[in-house]
């Protein structure tokens, strides 16, 4: 959909006076349509159509719809993405459907920049397989290298959490496919921050979460991806009777649906997929292309602007924008204090230990103007070392 109006994305999102936001990598604020679409599921819906709401409000093809809507935003094609549990549940069914798919191999090869989340998904695996496979996690620059005849999945994460690096997903699902591995691609820092194109690369299976940059709110569901060639022949680890070829049946042998839609399990957070259908009604209306466009103007803008007034902070991001996601990392000693103060000043971002300072760019809500303001308080924070203050030092549970 070229050309995005930015001026009225931002009328379509909530936030706080006098908060520059650049936390919507973590949790994404909310779009002004949420809390409606929400109450009248809860009280159009849920009320009056008691258990009817499953077929007269489509609450059972939600999953497979908003799926389709998220494809659109990930190069995926219609059909093969599938909306439900949390991006470490889908991580955990793409990556044993690929090992299993590839019985003679044992290497999950990672990088030392995934989340651990992810590590801990196929740590656990390994050993419920009891197979004898190993998880070998090497440095993000090297993850082509050791792509050999061993590997049976790659596991990466494309944009890093921390730094924003950004691996190139075509360039490494080829490399994985000539020595015959598959892929598993998390895209939770890149579903809504930038173009990605999982058809076009060759993917094999992808994974993200909704309540990052895809703004669907605390909570929201993550979605999965099964390359349309795979459909057929990907199982995942673990099944529930939704991703049965025929749930209602209730056959008492497990015969998966085809591809995504196999990748069910149970019963679809329908309050949950009512906030995250409002965020999409605002993505429906974006060209990824042009926000990336946007968010490499912002970011820019932001780098030179902390580098020129913070000379204590060190980029740790990509300094080449093609080869960062839409956020920006800065090092400092002292980052969790200094963040607090900069969140005590309106400008929120978070604190990933040990030192690293992250921002999110998020055009769909963020202008010039605010990126000017967020590294103006960031002048006066660093400068003044107002940041040490017994108050800043505490830390709370979440950072
Ligand atoms: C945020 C994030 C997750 C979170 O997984 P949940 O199951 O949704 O909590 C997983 N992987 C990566 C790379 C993330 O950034």
């Amino acid at each position: 959909m070229p050309g995005t109006d930015f001026t009225a994305t931002r009328e379509m999102f909530h936030l706080p006076e006098g908060v520059i936001y650049l936390d919507g990598n973590s949790l994404g604020p909310m779009p002004k349509a949420a809390a409606a679409r929400v109450q009248r599921t809860v009280t159009g819906e849920w009320a009056e159509m008691l258990i009817g709401g499953w077929t007269r409000a489509g609450w059972m093809e939600q999953p497979a719809r908003l799926g389709d809507r998220i494809g659109r935003l990930v190069g995926a094609e219609p059909g093969h993405v599938a909306v439900g549990d949390t991006l470490s549940v889908k991580i955990h069914q793409a990556l044993s459907a690929a090992l299993a798919l590839r019985p003679g191999r044992r290497v999950i090869l990672s990088d030392e920049g995934n989340f651990p989340s992810d590590l801990y998904v196929a740590q656990a695996l390994i050993d419920a397989l009891g197979q004898g496979h190993e998880l070998r996690v090497v440095p993000p620059g090297e993850v082509a290298a050791h792509v050999t005849r061993e590997v049976a999945v790659t596991l990466l994460t494309d944009v890093d959490y921390r730094t924003g690096r950004r691996h190139d997903m075509a360039a490494l699902t080829r490399a994985a496919h000539e020595m015959g591995a598959l892929t598993v691609w998390d895209l939770a820092h890149s579903a809504g921050a930038l173009p990605v194109d999982l058809a076009g690369a060759g993917a094999d299976f992808a994974a993200g979460c909704t309540y990052k940059y895809l703004n669907g709110g605390p909570g929201a569901p993550a979605f999965v991806y099964v390359a349309p060639r795979l459909a057929a022949s990907a199982r995942p680890a673990l099944a529930g009777w939704l991703g049965h070829a025929a749930p209602f049946a209730f056959e008492p042998d497990y015969r998966p649906a085809p591809g995504a839609a196999g990748m069910r399990v149970g019963t679809p957070p329908v309050l949950g997929m009512a906030a995250l259908e409002a965020a999409l009604d605002v993505w429906d209306r974006v060209d990824m292309a042009e926000v990336r466009a946007r968010s490499i103007e912002l970011s820019e803008l932001f780098i030179a602007g902390v580098e020129a007034a913070c000379p204590m902070l060190e980029l740790v991001s990509p300094r080449d924008p093609d080869r960062r996601g839409s956020q920006v990392a800065f090092r400092f000693g002292d980052g969790h204090a200094a963040m607090q103060a900069l969140i005590a000043r309106g400008v929120v971002g978070d604190f990933r230990a040990p030192d690293i300072m992250r921002f999110g760019l998020a055009p769909l809500y963020l202008d010039e103007a605010d990126i000017r303001r967020a590294i103006d308080v960031m002048a006066e924070v660093m400068e003044r070392r107002l940041w040490d203050r017994p108050e800043y030092h505490a830390r709370a549970a979440v950072t």
